[in-house]
């Protein structure tokens, strides 16, 4: 990469999650003068945990695929030159990454273990489900051949569409279905696409199994926290030169005759430049955009875009000895008789920055109604109803935790956050937690994000492309692509791809 520079094009990022951070990055290295805009004091959005009672706690990183040696995002991190300084733990050491519990009699035992490895997960497939040989077999080649187009990067550096999308828009539900597998299958199959917020039944096969094979190709916990995780990224733009300007938003984004020319931030200050990155959700970006800057048609496909849904998160200070920490997840998982999730809760047993207590964080997905009362007050400003249904909420679920990790006796909870917590903190639209649904149906309307209909915006983030860590960084690389042109993004980043 370092026969390739745009020398002295200037470049303003809105967001310093890690989409606008990694873009930042990748984007200062190819010789852009970047600068991030953060509405917050200090950069990292959902990546950024916060601290309670000396505990920190993570808003948005639980777990990280694909981190191993040569692995898509160890390759990724190596890029962004952040390796070895975000310290990580394997998980799944004992054989199992995940756990899922059902409360159905969908599986014989009432368990399943998702362990490292596409083998360890195809036996265990088969252990749990033997009569369906041949849908496991199905199942799993279609994994194998995810894993090594996603593992390689190719889809990148295709000159086809980005993640030959209608290729592989057949919802995994539908082609489970196709194939016969009973609702036991189909329930444990659903949970990636749960954890991504998209139904099984309207699950692309593509972000299924991408999910999937990220994680079982191994998975990693932070051994620092969301916090330090941010820090690294913010400090490593800021050591290739990169200007990060925190607790300032965009108010609006300045276009003449449809073209980009810079932002005006809050405090009223104004910035110029030929290109402008918004990293977050496309629908606050379009509230920053002069009336007539883009065609009605652009404005309505962008409003209309489904998100998903918003998480509730509980954390729980518990005593050390009584509760050890678990190197894997629990999932506590309630299906209709189809098989398809109605509802499922994720458990995380870690160890906390006090050695006598350990972190118990539960994330639930909460429909929106009971909050909505509350939508038009500001975090901070809600008043004593709201505290008290949010410890309500919180009693509900630490005593639903009980049955899988025994009588809770003296915890202290440190944290409730809601889908407002969420909305507030990085402007996510009614706290959505992974910004637009990437189902079958929205396989057009959401596809090719990156670019906007204002020349010289360009949108990055978990929206563009697909949520999470590993996602968001796949978002700005495609953005970066749209930007120099495949050519020179061959040419760039020819490295990153393997095979
Ligand atoms: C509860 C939860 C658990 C999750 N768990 C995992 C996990 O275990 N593993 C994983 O890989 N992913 C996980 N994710 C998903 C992952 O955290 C997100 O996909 C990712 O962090 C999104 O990054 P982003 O840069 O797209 O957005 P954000 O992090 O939301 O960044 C957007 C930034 O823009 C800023 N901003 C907003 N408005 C303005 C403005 N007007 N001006 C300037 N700045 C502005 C915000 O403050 C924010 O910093 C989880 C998400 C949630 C909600």
């Amino acid at each position: 990469m370092t026969d390739f520079a745009f020398p002295s094009k200037k470049v303003l990022i809105i967001g310093s999650g890690i989409g606008g951070l990694s873009a930042g990055i990748i984007l200062v290295k190819l010789g852009f003068q970047v600068t991030i805009i953060e509405k917050n004091r200090q950069p990292g959005g959902m990546m950024r945990s916060y601290k309670r009672n000396g505990i920190e706690c993570n808003v948005g990183v639980h777990y990280l695929g694909s981190l191993d040696k040569g692995q898509m995002l160890d390759r990724l991190f190596d890029f962004l030159g952040v390796t070895g300084q975000i310290p990580i733990k394997r998980m799944g050491t004992g054989g199992v990454i995940d756990r899922y519990y059902m409360d159905s009699d969908l599986l014989p035992t009432g368990m399943f273990d998702m362990p490292e490895g596409l083998d360890a997960y195809e036996q265990n497939l088969y252990q749990a489900f033997p009569r369906e040989r041949k849908q496991i077999t199905a199942i799993v080649k279609n994994l194998h051949s995810a894993t090594r187009k996603i593992n390689s990067l190719e889809f990148l550096f295709s000159g086809q569409n980005d993640f030959e999308i209608l290729e592989h828009a057949n919802p995994m539900g539908e082609l489970m279905t196709q194939w016969n597998c009973s609702p036991g299958l189909r329930a444990v199959l659903g949970v990636p696409a749960a954890w991504i917020g998209v139904p099984l039944s309207a699950c692309p096969s593509f972000y299924h199994n991408m999910v999937l094979a990220s994680y079982l190709l191994s998975s990693w916990r932070l051994k620092c926290s969301g916090s330090q995780m941010a820090d690294v990224f913010a400090d490593r733009l800021k050591s290739l030169g990169g200007r990060i300007i925190t607790d300032d938003a965009v108010a609006k984004i300045l276009v003449t005759d449809r073209i980009a020319t810079g932002v005006r931030l809050r405090s009223g200050q104004e910035l110029k430049a030929p290109l402008i990155i918004g990293a977050l959700h496309p629908k606050i970006i379009l509230g920053m955009l002069p009336e007539n800057a883009v065609k009605p048609s652009y404005r309505k496909r962008i409003a209309r875009l489904e998100d998903t849904h918003g998480i509730c998160g509980v954390h729980v200070a518990v005593n050390a000895d009584e509760h050890p920490e678990l190197d894997h997840n629990l999932f506590k998982i309630h299906t209709h008789p189809d098989g398809n999730i109605a509802d499922m809760i994720f458990y995380q047993m870690r160890k906390s920055e006090k050695k006598e207590k350990n972190l118990l964080s539960i994330l639930f997905d909460v429909p929106a109604e009971p909050w909505e009362k509350w939508s038009g007050t500001r975090t901070g400003c809600r008043g004593r109803d709201y505290n008290d249904a949010k410890i309500r909420e919180a009693e509900k679920r630490i005593k639903g935790a009980q049955s899988l990790f025994g009588p809770l006796e003296n915890y202290q909870i440190l944290d409730i956050f809601t889908p407002l917590s969420i909305r507030d903190w990085v402007s996510s639209p009614d706290g959505t937690a992974y910004g637009v649904q990437r189902s079958h149906r929205q396989i057009l309307s959401a596809a090719l994000l990156n670019r906007t209909a204002v020349k010289g915006l360009f949108l990055a983030g978990q929206s563009v492309l697909a949520p999470g860590i590993l996602g968001a960084i796949l978002g700005s690389l495609v953005t970066i692509k749209f930007i120099i042109g495949p050519q020179w993004f061959k040419k760039a980043f020819s490295d990153l791809q393997i095979g």
